[in-house]
């Protein structure tokens, strides 16, 4: 169904979980483990009053503590990584509270999917492929290039032709295999934090790899096809940023606490996910503008939720798993 392309499933919203281990520090206070995954598909949490019945969780796939980012990435992410190479826009999520796994499942899932796209390059001589590569952090709404930091605070513009843009973003042609990993490997260093926290930077910003594959292919009859689309990777603030309560359960009041951008994402995928045709609020925040031709139409979609299995954490874990669950 895909011509020109490696086969892949077509799901439009993909959508999975997972846990990680108990950390040291969690299995230092004696939190305990929540969570039950009962099967490949389903996880449950565990009431200490076991007479209430607890109703479980079901998701594409379910990934316990003890399974490698390979098994995720080829269960979670693949076909939809590889959708790109055929002209498809396509963005890949983690989702989670802060030291959920996010940013460690991001760069598992970038590493092995930049290792598929060039194997996939390298079986398919007979297309000419350019990559472009670009990557970007939002903060506090503002945008800047992860690749060229001196030029400030970017402006994302409406171009007749090429739809939404980011002004000045740098797109560096991508030579090969190892310079793509050098370029991740800058905008990485950048968020480098020692100890994720909820105040560091990296907990309340949102970063943005986007690589734009353009492939072309002379067909038998002699006419050139051509093929464009972008693999956006994109690793999200904490969601405590859209969901954190006050001591007593109510919502915060809008405020320096709630990040516009992730609290439009997760409507606007509510809305998407629904089918109907209602409308979608891209407008409203800069990483939804920013995305929107990869999400909804054509665009495939994967969100990987990530979660802790601790008690100490239930609360949060359930906002993301309700999330996950509006997302399906
Ligand atoms: P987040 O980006 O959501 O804030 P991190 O990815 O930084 O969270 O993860 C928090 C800590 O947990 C890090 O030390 C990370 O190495 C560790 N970690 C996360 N997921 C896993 C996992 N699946 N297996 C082992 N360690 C993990
Ligand atoms: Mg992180």
């Amino acid at each position: 169904a895909t011509p020109g392309g490696p086969k892949v499933r077509e799901e439009k919203i993909l959508v999975t979980v997972r846990v990680r281990p108990l950390s040291r520090k969690e299995q230092a206070m004696y939190d305990l483990i929540a969570w039950d995954c009962l099967d490949e598909h389903t996880i449950v949490y565990k009431s200490p009053n076991q007479e209430r019945t607890v109703t479980p969780y079901t998701f594409d796939k379910v990934f316990a503590p003890m399974c490698s980012t390979q098994k995720v990435y080829e269960e979670g992410a693949k076909d939809v990584a590889l959708s790109a190479l055929s002209g498809i826009n396509a963005t890949i999520f983690a989702y989670g509270q802060t030291s959920s796994g996010k940013t460690f499942t991001m760069r598992g899932i970038t590493e092995t999917a930049v290792k598929d796209i060039y194997d996939y390059i390298k079986n398919a001589p007979e297309r000419d492929f350019t990559l472009r590569f670009s990557a970007l952090e939002i903060y506090n709404e503002t945008v800047v290039d992860l690749l060229n930091r001196e030029s400030g605070s970017l402006r994302v513009l409406d171009d007749p032709e090429k739809g939404t843009i980011v002004e000045k973003l740098v797109e560096d042609i991508v030579k090969d295999g190892q310079h793509l990993r050098h370029l991740i490997g800058i905008c990485e260093a950048q968020r480098q934090v020692g100890e994720t926290s909820l105040n560091d930077k990296s907990s309340r910003s949102h970063l943005i790899i986007r690589l734009t594959i353009e492939s072309s292919i002379r067909e038998s009859s002699g006419r050139v096809k051509s093929f464009i689309g972008s693999l956006n990777l994109v690793d999200l603030a904490g969601s405590e940023r859209v969901s954190q309560t006050n001591a007593d359960g109510t919502r915060l009041k809008e405020g320096s606490h709630i990040n516009r951008s992730l609290l439009t994402l997760t409507t606007v995928i509510r809305k998407l996910s629904c089918g109907k045709r209602s409308h979608i609020p891209y407008r409203d925040s800069k990483l939804t503008r920013i995305l929107q031709s990869s999400l909804g139409g054509n665009a495939r979609t994967a969100i990987i939720c990530t979660m802790s299995p601790a008690l100490s954490h239930v609360e949060q874990t359930k906002n993301t798993l309700s999330f996950a669950t509006s997302a399906k």
